[in-house]
């Protein structure tokens, strides 16, 4: 029979890697728990609609990238490509605007584009992202800037180099358009045909293709930072200001558009020269139109979106190690019953325990937790149950005490 393999551009996670993983998201939670950040989970699959909105019809990622499918009842849903429109989505269905204060969330889970895979890219990926509702100030994109800088630093993530931008926002943003549609078409000839469709759709993201004839032409197009209005460059000036205050050294470029439609003024993207070609760790942006959009009150939103594979690819000298095990073992089966009382007793304790249920001698038994890599090894043999005592054998050391069983959690507690 033919063998099945997981789906192109997924992968399966586990141990040793998995503990990164762990480690990451336990890192997340305390990190942004600081900042009052509290959790969502959204639906893995929400109405294909909330994307097609949400993001924007045109975008890449819901022409070409979106999970689409029929349900039974005909209705189409699509596989979360990213998770504002569903935070946001979830903030209005549970009127969280009223419920909820500081209104900041932060999520992690599972993402589908169907991309290209190559290295760091997938078609599941995992993201962890933040959203903050109902603040305007430049100070909070800073904020919310600095957060994602200073946790990559503090991962360990050397390199990082973030790019800011002001992609303008209602007011100054369509004037704008005009003038780069305009400088579009001039140069039209050399442009790729997706990028001829971008003119009249949104021809920012002319900016986004890699293909050189387009790279080249919009060298020579209008910037968005040249025709901001007041409110957006008065912004756009705070946000940095605030960064310098707060020691977050960036990059102006005056080319950074983000892929999805909904953002408005602030936009950053970071990236690590640890990365090979896929090397953005995050991007994201302040998104003012999108909870009025999606029919939510006409309130602020900024976040940011980062790609988990991306950020553990650079983690590799990451110490995250798996449970430190006693591995009980027992000198006969008659003595089962015992080696399982302490393998409870243990547990309450709270240490990770192994027990062989296999019958097996006690050379066998050892072999076992040779391969489980247990630390200690407790063995219950004749000697032990007549005198009440256990032997503990280092794993590593080889040393090997006995000791009295009411005395095993004080030895625990000094040995562990
Ligand atoms: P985006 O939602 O497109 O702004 O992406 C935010 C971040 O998610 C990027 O900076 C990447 O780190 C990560 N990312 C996006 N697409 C993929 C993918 N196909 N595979 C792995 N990571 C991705």
């Amino acid at each position: 029979m033919n063998e099945i393999k997981a789906p192109k551009g997924t992968r399966d996670i586990f141990a040793p890697e998995i503990y990164k993983w762990q480690y990451l998201e336990g890192a997340i939670r305390a990190y942004y728990g600081k900042f009052l950040y509290q959790e969502i989970r959204t639906p893995i699959f929400e109405h294909s609609e909330l994307f097609s909105r949400g993001i924007g019809d045109e975008t890449e990622v819901v022409q070409k990238e979106m999970y689409t499918f029929k349900d039974k009842a005909d209705r189409s849903l699509t596989l979360r490509p990213e998770n504002t429109a569903a935070v946001v989505r979830a903030a209005i269905e549970n009127k969280l605007f009223e419920a909820m204060a500081p209104l900041r969330f932060y999520y992690i889970g599972p993402m589908f584009r169907y991309d290209k895979p190559q290295k760091g890219r997938y078609r599941q990926f995992h993201q962890f992202g933040v959203e903050v509702f109902a603040d305007d100030s430049p100070q909070v994109d800073a904020e919310v800037i600095f957060s994602a800088v200073d946790f990559l630093k503090k991962l360990g993530i050397d390199q990082i180099q973030l790019d800011l931008n002001s992609v303008g926002c209602p007011q100054c943003r369509p004037a704008y358009l005009q003038t780069l549609r305009q400088a579009a078409r001039a140069e039209e000839a050399r442009l790729c045909p997706d990028c001829r469709r971008k003119i009249d759709g949104n021809p920012l993201r002319i900016f986004d293709c890699k293909q050189p004839g387009c790279a080249e032409a919009s060298r020579s197009f209008p910037l968005i930072g040249d025709h901001l209005c007041a409110e957006c460059r008065d912004h756009f000036a705070a946000v940095r200001e605030t960064l310098s205050w707060m020691n977050v050294p960036f990059r102006l470029e005056p080319r950074l558009v983000r892929g999805l439609d909904y953002y408005t003024k602030t936009a950053f993207e970071v990236t690590s020269g640890q990365l090979g070609a896929q090397n953005a760790l995050l991007g994201g942006g302040r998104y003012n139109s999108l909870i009025h959009e999606l029919g939510g009150p006409d309130m602020a939103g900024i976040g940011f979106a980062a790609g988990r594979e991306r950020i553990i690819l650079p983690l590799e000298h990451l110490e995250a190690p798996g449970p430190k095990v006693l591995f009980v073992a027992y000198g006969d089966t008659q003595w089962l019953a015992h080696a399982v009382q302490l393998a409870e007793v243990l547990r309450e304790e709270g240490y990770p325990v192994y027990i062989d249920y296999q019958g097996r001698n006690l050379k066998k038994q050892f072999k076992k937790a040779d391969r489980i890599a247990a630390a200690f090894t407790l063995v219950l043999g004749d000697d032990e149950i007549k005198s009440g005592s256990v032997s503990i054998k280092n794993m590593a050391s080889q040393e090997q005490v006995k000791i009295s069983l009411k005395d095993l959690n004080e030895w625990l507690k000094k040995n562990y």
